[in-house]
């Protein structure tokens, strides 16, 4: 199948999980998760209607940006941003995804102000408290934000996270039900720059289920592009 059959047939989903869960198809956003793509394929997805590409390597985006590999669509980072590499992103993307440490958050938030800017990012929460992934725990989110609110050079619009594979259907619900609540709680203290708009959550295997449990933005790579060649 084409990207553009199997991003038609993705919309098609996003609907009918949407309307099964009370919801408007329109209030979820189709991120597409384009690394080890090309430019042609990007642009493929862009034309067939993603709402915006997701990148994962500085290298990739920074490629890709000079091919305008992006043009009509946002481009967002979210894969793990070192943070001697945060000049490269900052100012670049529509959005920061996986901010996954205090550290990156001051660096990222040093040359936003350095640039002028204020950068849009989400917090990466490790919902599942894996060893093998970055990101905040939900415990740790309310203080992080406490130290945000003095932090004009940025802006959170909401919370990201990367569960576990998904075996079977609703495994990964309790994490994507535990970010809505804390979105929940969250949004309840209205902290000065912190407008939670976004639950990024949802990838090929579990989208769906993530959109029964709030997700307003999915990230797929392998339902649209095929599954990738790390060879
Ligand atoms: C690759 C990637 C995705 C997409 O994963 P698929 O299972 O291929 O849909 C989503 N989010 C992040 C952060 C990724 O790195």
């Amino acid at each position: 199948m084409s990207i553009a059959e199997n991003i038609k047939r993705i919309k098609e989903k996003i609907a009918q999980a949407a309307i099964a869960a009370g919801r408007n198809p329109e209030d979820i956003l189709l991120c597409a998760a384009t690394k080890m793509n090309d430019a042609e394929n990007v642009c493929q997805a862009i034309a067939a209607g993603v709402d915006c590409c997701g990148e994962n390597r500085v290298q990739e985006l920074t490629a890709k940006l000079s091919d305008n590999a992006y043009e009509g669509a946002p481009v967002h980072f979210i894969g793990h941003l070192q943070t001697n590499k945060v000049k490269q992103v900052v100012g670049k993307v529509d959005l920061i995804q996986s901010v996954d440490s205090l550290r990156l958050l001051d660096a990222i938030k040093k040359e936003a102000s350095r640039q002028g800017i204020c950068q849009d990012i989400l917090l990466e929460v490790n919902a599942a408290n894996q060893e093998s992934k970055s990101g905040f725990t939900t415990q740790e989110i309310p203080s992080v934000i406490e130290q945000l609110s003095e932090y004009s050079s940025i802006r959170v619009l909401g919370f990201m996270t990367i569960p576990p594979i998904c075996e079977k259907s609703g495994d990964n619900d309790k994490f994507f039900q535990e970010i809505l609540q804390l979105s929940v709680d969250i949004t309840a203290k209205k902290y000065d720059n912190v407008c939670v708009k976004i639950l990024s959550m949802g990838m090929s295997g579990d989208y769906e289920d993530a959109i029964r449990c709030g997700s307003t933005m999915i990230r797929i790579g392998t339902a649209i592009f095929g599954s990738r060649d790390y060879h």
